[in-house]
């Protein structure tokens, strides 16, 4: 059956790399520190890479994400090792993405040249702040300047996709400094840059501080004006945006990324890495040294047809084109769903009224205010 669901159309593959030089104090993905164990994990991807490409019969890939953790931590002989495994087990003929996130601090020219050279055309560097009191709060092993100058050695190296993460909703943090920021890394030329809230839901050291009485997250309604002033300033810097999060020049919006709200079919390869195909989704063990050993259990879910249905709308209104109502409602009509579609089609319209969505023609898309306000909304759809 996932034989044929990795072949209905091309796939997204994403390979998690789980090593940091140091853990940044909001982290709550699955990485270590500990990087003895990165020869083990390496090969056992490889394995994994051959296994897979194999087991589904050298499906065709579109796009390919190397995320973490820090893939830029890879060594060049593991990169290229990597590299050629993927070329070797996966279909690579339609490939029109392979990107790769970056550590400012852990990236030089030789490396980001090797990774040009070996195909890779897009880089997502996590630069989160230009302000060196605030990244170091967030234990970022990087400084301000040393964010600039990766952006800058990544078009050196021939990058002309480059994308750059900024992190809104850090104690201490401005809005003009926000603002700041976003116009300084706009200035560099890049074609995408993604704006992530603070998330502290997990145990992590700053939330541990912030409970301590010792840092102070701004408020609700202070981090809405920030994103509500990011929404005006970023498409006069030309940064458009296409997903409540995201923002690209045009030609510039992720592809790779835009699969998972589109609900197209991706493979995920390494500890903590998800997968989807057809009505099947399963997760890897996020416990490292089981994942590295081969022992990690994998924890697999098959969504009813109702469940399905609903992730297109809750995943597609991220996207500012938003929904084809039309399509979702044929759809709805060939699982006998419709009575799910109208529901949500009657809410949806009240919310027409309260300007948070659009409807034009057979489209439906959540409006700026709408995108703010995008928790409460999409919670329908749960
Ligand atoms: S670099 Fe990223 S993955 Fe690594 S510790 Fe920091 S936030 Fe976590």
């Amino acid at each position: 059956m996932l034989r044929s669901a990795a072949h209905a159309e091309p796939l997204g593959l994403y390979l998690h790399i789980p090593f940091c030089l140091d853990r940044c104090t909001y982290c709550s993905f699955a990485t270590t520190r500990d990087r003895s164990l990165q020869p083990e994990t390496t090969a056992r991807l490889l394995h994994q890479v051959r296994a897979w490409g194999a087991a589904l019969e050298r499906p065709a890939v579109d796009t390919l994400y190397l995320g973490g953790g820090t893939p830029s931590l890879l060594s060049a002989a593991e990169l290229a090792d990597l590299t050629a495994a993927l070329r070797e087990a996966f279909d690579l003929s339609p490939l029109t993405e392979a990107t790769f996130e970056a550590n400012p601090g852990t990236v030089d020219l030789p490396w980001l040249r090797q990774a040009r050279d070996l195909g890779w055309d897009r880089v997502s560097l996590g630069v989160q702040a230009l302000d060196d009191v605030l990244l170091a709060r967030l234990g970022r092993i990087h400084g301000a300047a040393q964010a600039l100058e990766a952006l800058d050695l990544a078009e050196r190296a021939g990058f002309r996709r480059r994308s750059a993460d900024l992190m809104v909703g850090i104690p201490g943090q401005s809005l003009s400094k926000v603002l700041g920021d976003a116009r300084t890394l706009a200035a560099t030329g890049l074609d995408h840059l993604s704006i992530y809230l603070l998330d502290l839901d997990k145990a992590c050291p700053l939330r541990a501080e912030i409970d301590a009485g010792r840092l102070a997250l701004p408020s609700e309604d202070e981090v809405a004006d920030v994103f509500e002033a990011l929404q005006t300033e970023l498409p006069r810097l030309g940064l458009a945006p296409y997903e409540i999060s995201n923002y690209a020049l045009p030609g510039g919006e992720s592809i790779h990324n835009t699969r998972y709200w589109e609900r197209r079919p991706y493979l995920g390869l390494g500890p903590s890495a998800a997968s989807q195909m057809g009505d099947f989704r399963w997760t890897e063990t996020s416990v490292i040294p089981a994942w590295t050993g081969g022992r990690g259990e994998v924890e697999l879910q098959e969504l009813d047809p109702a469940e399905a249905l609903a992730e297109l709308p809750l995943l597609g209104l991220r996207l500012h084109r938003g929904v084809d109502w039309a399509a979702l409602r044929t759809r709805a009509d060939a699982l006998n769903l419709r009575p799910l579609t109208d529901g949500w089609e009657a809410r949806l319209r009240a919310l027409v009224e309260q300007e948070l969505v659009l409807w034009e023609g057979d489209w439906v898309r959540l409006t700026a205010r709408g995108m703010l306000m995008s928790n409460g909304i999409l919670q329908m759809f749960v």
